[in-house]
């Protein structure tokens, strides 16, 4: 039986518009047609009356990480978790991002390929949630922001990165993350935030070691991303091919420039940074100021790859400190704050350009026919409340009513 969705407003996707009284039909799990709902009188079908609501193609965060809570000190469960304990807790997490609007969401690194075995099964309906693209375990350097900091006698696996020195080593550790299923390949391009013992600005891997990695994605057909703050990382990165800086707090002009030239896509990832500043008081001194050295940066860049046209993708690190799955929807209104996005960019952001980031355009990130009916509904118009967004009120994914309240 088909579905006909009434929506009072309909933000389609495809440009920053907004649509009035307009019905969604949908066969299965694909979106069939958007017509004038005075064109859908005599519909025989299931009909779900979204007619006071705000409705927009499925939210898609191309940036998080389910094997974190956002708890404070969640990252040290590496030390001791099972990939069993990992596998639950990712499992929670990304039920949770469904139920915030995100139909669709890009794990940025895990432990023990549990964001792999997650998306499988999701994928085949044993588990509920969003539709997953993962990396697998990152790829880092010794010393760098996905290597542990423990006394040297201990060793063993101790982090989610891969420590991938020289161009042999990131190449093989490229090959390995692949060959265990991962989508993308994820590198660790300079230091970190929370990473104590680093310097967000810091290369950690080199042009060379990047590009030895990015080849072994391309040449597969892969995406590439890398954590990257500080400039020259940024500039490596962008030289070495990559899809997409994740981040980018740090960046410069020139940097700006070559995105924009190399087609380059920025994850800015604000409510990362804003969460430690907000909660600064309880975490160690060396991340807060670290955090708001990046976030002062971040606006004034933001701004520049805007007016520039820097291809930006909504992300938000969910999962590190005090960023909680389900919550992280709050970056729409840190977007408007830094970076001074339009609510139609920031929409776009989240559907679009995040779908296309992915190539995954062809299915998702629009309400048209023949894409797959991810859709999602929020009371009020975020045209008018930018928070609205942080209480979404309906979730379909491919066709399926997960939330209707
Ligand atoms: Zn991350």
């Amino acid at each position: 039986m088909k579905t006909m969705i009434k929506c009072g407003k309909l933000f389609a996707g495809k440009d920053g518009s907004v649509q009035e009284n307009v019905a969604v039909v949908i066969d299965g799990n694909r979106i069939e047609a958007v017509i004038p709902q005075a064109q859908a009188a005599g519909f025989e079908g299931n009909v779900i009356d979204l007619g006071d609501r705000f409705v927009m193609p499925g939210l898609i965060d191309t940036h998080l990480h389910t094997a974190y809570d956002g708890q404070p000190g969640c990252m040290d469960t590496q030390f001791n978790w099972l990939a069993g304990d990992f596998a639950f807790m990712s499992m929670v997490n990304a039920k949770k991002d469904l139920m915030a609007g995100f139909t669709t969401v890009r794990d940025e690194g895990s432990y023990g390929f549990v964001d792999v075995s997650l998306r499988n099964a999701i994928n085949e309906g044993i588990v509920d949630g969003p539709r997953m693209f993962v990396s697998g375990r990152p790829l880092g350097t010794t010393g760098g922001h996905s290597d542990s900091h423990m006394n040297p006698d201990i060793t063993g696996v101790t982090t989610m990165g891969l420590i991938s020195d020289g161009v042999d080593g990131a190449m093989r550790n490229a090959r390995y993350t692949l060959k265990y299923g991962a989508d993308q390949i994820k590198l660790m391009a300079t230091g970190g935030v929370m990473s104590v013992g680093d310097e967000p600005g810091a290369p950690d891997f080199t042009y060379e070691e990047m590009k030895a990695a990015i080849d072994v994605a391309n040449s597969r057909g892969r995406l590439s991303s890398a954590h990257a703050h500080g400039a020259v990382g940024i500039k490596n990165a962008i030289r070495a091919g990559i899809t997409s800086i994740e981040h980018g707090m740090m960046m410069d002009e020139e940097c700006i420039d070559m995105m924009v030239e190399h087609g380059t896509y920025l994850v800015p990832t604000i409510v990362a940074a804003y969460k430690i500043v907000e909660n600064g008081d309880s975490l160690p001194q060396e991340a807060v100021e670290k955090a708001k050295k990046c976030l002062e940066n971040h606006g004034r860049n933001l701004e520049r790859c805007r007016e520039k046209g820097v291809k930006i993708a909504f992300g938000t690190d969910a999962g590190t400190y005090y960023n909680f799955h389900g919550t992280q929807t709050c970056e729409f209104g840190l977007m408007q704050k830094y970076g001074k996005f339009s609510v139609a960019e920031s929409l776009l952001a989240a559907t679009k350009t995040a779908s296309e980031l992915l190539r995954w355009n062809d299915r998702i990130g629009s309400v048209e026919a023949g894409k797959l009916a991810d859709i999602v509904a929020f009371n009020e118009s975020p045209f008018d409340d930018i928070s609205t967004m942080e209480r979404c009120s309906f979730v379909m994914k491919d066709g399926v009513v997960y939330k209707n309240i």
